[in-house]
């Protein structure tokens, strides 16, 4: 029996835990860059799941892999070996350039992870007193969802009355490194500086040119880990497969979500190399799922898309393009005013406030123009396609986003 989008909205309305905003869009079908809702209206994606579908929806070798790994091994946990997760282990940290990986599911559970093995790096490698290690995060961050995440996230909304809080952590600004500077000589305490190296939920907020590379630098002077949050940035998302590449750094600490499966699967990771991984030892952290032989069948198939169709370079070209039109168009235009991002993981800023319902209005109006986007405040829209997009379709949603955009002009 097939359920109306009103009827659908109903039973979750009803049932389901109201612990998010959705557009009231019901999809039922997704294929490369278009998804349809169940009356059959086809929509251009443009939040690909907040960057898990880079490869496309259902990427025939993505699903492909999938479905073979589950018609013959699922689930063994860790209490056994699997054949598939050392070929896996194998093939991602060359890809990327580390020892190892501890594979976990989603992405705040890789957060954790990172925020684990940094702290026993810093009491086993650095010889901080117990307990008394610090990380450094920074302002307007997003990491997950978890109780340690929530007690540095400087979202009211997701972090009032969910406390206790966690310990440990010291905000500074993001984008400014004397901050970083100051924190890191504060206090001999100091294990790691997690980052970000675009902010997405603040609303893709790109950092000046060479942050990045001052504060890889500055954590290396003294003794620092880097962790850099790549869930949203990575997998090709902004024009390089991780955007620390941007400016030639290679973190400490990797963390990576989402588009490592192309979104068929919960698959996330953390990287590093053995003098800091090695600090974990047998039955110190694990998880039942993770690092399971449909996951590494998936992740290896999706970081091949990548390579194959050339990701990166396409996410470069046509993020450019994206950006190039927008701004021409903000030029001339009351409603909008900035544009920015790199790659296909962009944002325009709406000429209202933050607690406005404007950017919402416009996603609605997009929605029922045929293109899905989010707010990710009441005056900023993501715009974050699959990077399997062609030159033809980005012209085609420039031009839907931008006649829907003038619609709102006063
Ligand atoms: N880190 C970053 C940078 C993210 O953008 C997100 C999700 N938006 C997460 C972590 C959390 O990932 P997950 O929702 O899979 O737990």
């Amino acid at each position: 029996e097939k359920l109306s989008s009103a009827e659908a909205i109903a039973l979750e309305d009803k049932h389901g835990a109201h612990n998010y905003h959705p557009l009231p869009v019901v999809l039922n079908r997704g294929e490369g860059v278009y998804v349809w809702d169940v009356e059959g209206k086809k929509y251009y994606d443009f939040l690909s799941a907040y960057s898990a579908v880079n490869q496309g929806h259902c990427h025939p070798r993505i699903v492909g892999a999938m479905m073979q790994q589950a018609q013959t091994l699922t689930l063994t946990s860790r209490a056994f070996y699997n054949d598939k997760l050392g070929v896996y282990e194998q093939y991602i940290t060359n890809y990327f350039g580390f020892d190892k990986v501890l594979p976990m599911n989603t992405g705040a559970e890789a957060v954790e992870t990172a925020l684990k093995l940094c702290r026993k790096w810093a009491y086993e490698k650095k010889g901080i007193n117990e307990n008394e290690a610090q990380i450094i995060v920074c302002e307007n961050n997003f990491h997950g969802r978890t109780t340690t995440i929530i007690s540095f996230s400087n979202d009211e909304n997701a972090r009032k009355n969910f406390g206790p809080y966690t310990a440990g952590f010291i905000k500074i600004a993001y984008d400014d490194i004397d901050a970083l500077e100051k924190a890191i000589t504060s206090s001999p305490n100091i294990a790691g500086f997690l980052v970000e190296p675009i902010q997405g939920e603040a609303g893709v907020y790109v950092p000046s040119e060479g942050y990045l590379a001052k504060a890889k630098a500055l954590c290396e002077k003294h003794n620092v880990l880097f962790i850099a949050d790549e869930v949203q940035t990575g997998i090709a998302r902004t024009g390089k497969l991780l955007a620390v590449h941007h400016e030639n750094v290679q973190p400490d600490i990797l963390i990576l979500g989402k588009a490592l499966s192309g979104g068929a699967y919960p698959v996330s990771a953390v990287l590093a190399n053995d003098s800091i991984m090695n600090v974990i030892k047998p039955g110190q952290h694990g998880s039942t799922f993770g690092g399971n032989p449909v996951a590494a069948a998936v992740a290896i198939e999706a970081l091949e898309v990548v390579k194959d169709e050339q990701l990166a370079e396409n996410s470069e070209r046509l993020g450019k393009i994206f950006r190039q039109e927008l701004a021409n168009y903000i030029e001339t235009s009351n409603i909008a005013t900035l544009v920015r991002g790199k790659g296909l993981l962009n944002a325009v800023v709406i000429n209202d406030t933050e607690e406005s319902d404007t950017a919402w209005n416009i996603c609605m109006k997009l929605a029922e123009n045929g293109l899905l986007a989010k707010p990710t405040h009441g005056n900023i829209i993501r715009f974050a396609p699959p990077l399997v997009m062609n030159e033809e379709q980005l012209r085609d949603c420039v031009s839907i986003i931008i006649s829907t955009l003038k619609s709102f002009e006063k």
